[in-house]
């Protein structure tokens, strides 16, 4: 196993060097290029992407293009320091931007194809891999399933959780509102004589507050922050407009409609910004029952479930009624200085990735 250490440390440093940050379309396009180059062995099938710019790819073995197992991983990064897209190791640990979120992840997924697509028996395997994951996923994972016409049973994404025994069973859906208050403008002396439409705004949003109150931390529920209010020209006017902006985070979809509901009752003057789908997995689900099988026997740990507020491309597949275990490989500082992966992590998660896909392929 020591080989497959040293190459998945050699590929996710020559990952983590692609600086795939938010607007660098060419490095997007670069690191996906590289990838392509990487998986170009004779039983692998790669079809290539692009939407709106942003590329992605499809790995597939040449007998199954629509597999039932994906695997998905990203190849965007945030924005980090010059020097942090220099990989370092320091004892078990890779350093550099893109290491834990989620370069080595990617490059365990590259090495799996490759595995096995020296196995005279292939699975029903295919490797996704996209580049728009930090700015929503709309033109990767979503585009892919959507207009590629991918349907797995089954995706496996090393991007959340805590480590290899933590599962991500739940992620808030999102939708951010834009509501608006109509009024009549005035002078300030004669409110009388106008209709105040920041009071109009004050009074919906009092109104929702009341349905969606504050929650505590770890209270799985629907939550609602105004993030944004705008109105008035002077302090001598009556206002004849004002608006707000709300960002509403719900567990289900049975929630979103709750919402919708609650929402049509108080105000018809709203727009609809930014919807996004709610992950929710069944534990008892089949795949994640093998899943935790292996996991107590390659890493002696019981699995755990966690739920998390922020979303990923996970969404994107739960949405479309695919299973999808959600894992980490170990890593820290996400999104901050000195991210890191850890390495004996890596091939663990590629033990654990062997062992399972055999098992589920049987
Ligand atoms: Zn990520």
């Amino acid at each position: 196993m020591t080989d497959i250490k040293q190459k998945l440390v050699k590929l996710t440093s020559e990952l983590i060097e692609f600086q795939s940050v938010v607007d660098d379309l060419q490095a997007k396009e670069n690191v996906m290029k590289y990838t392509e180059n990487q998986l170009r062995v004779p039983e692998i099938k790669i079809k290539r992407y692009k939407s709106r710019g942003i590329p992605s790819l499809v790995a597939t073995f040449k007998s199954k293009s629509n597999p039932e197992i994906m695997l998905n991983g990203h190849l965007d990064v945030v924005p980090a320091a010059n020097n942090d897209f220099t990989p370092r190791v320091k004892g078990n640990r890779l350093y550099g931007r893109g290491s834990g979120d989620m370069k080595a992840g990617c490059a365990v997924m590259i090495e799996i194809m490759k595995y096995f697509a020296k196995q005279k028996k292939k699975p029903s395997l295919g490797l996704m891999l996209t580049a728009d994951e930090e700015i929503g996923g709309f033109n990767g994972v979503n585009y892919l399933l959507k207009k590629g016409n991918y349907r797995p049973e089954l995706a496996i994404i090393p991007d959340s959780g805590l480590d290899l025994s933590t599962l991500l069973i739940g992620q808030k859906g999102v939708l951010h509102l834009k509501v608006m208050a109509k009024g009549k403008a005035a002078h300030g002396a004669k409110p009388f004589l106008g209709e105040n439409a920041i009071d109009k705004l004050i009074d919906i949003y009092r109104k929702l507050r009341k349905e969606l109150p504050h929650i505590k931390q770890n209270e799985w529920k629907s939550s609602m922050s105004l993030g944004y209010i705008q109105g008035g020209e002077a302090t001598n006017t009556v206002p004849d407009y004002a608006e707000m902006k709300l960002d509403i985070r719900f567990a289900n979809q049975k929630e979103k409609d709750w919402i919708f509901g609650v929402l049509k009752k108080i105000t018809p003057e709203y727009e609809i910004l930014v919807q996004g789908s709610p992950l929710v997995q069944d534990k008892d689900d089949e795949y994640i029952k093998e899943y935790k099988e292996v996991v107590k026997q390659k890493i002696h740990k019981p699995i755990q479930f966690q739920r998390d507020e922020g979303a990923s491309d996970g969404r994107f597949f739960s949405e479309a009624g695919i299973s999808v275990i959600c894992i980490n490989i170990d890593c820290a500082n996400l999104h901050g200085d000195n991210e890191w992966g850890d390495i004996k992590e890596m091939v663990k998660f590629y033990e654990v990735l062997v062992e399972y896909i055999n098992k589920i392929s049987q």
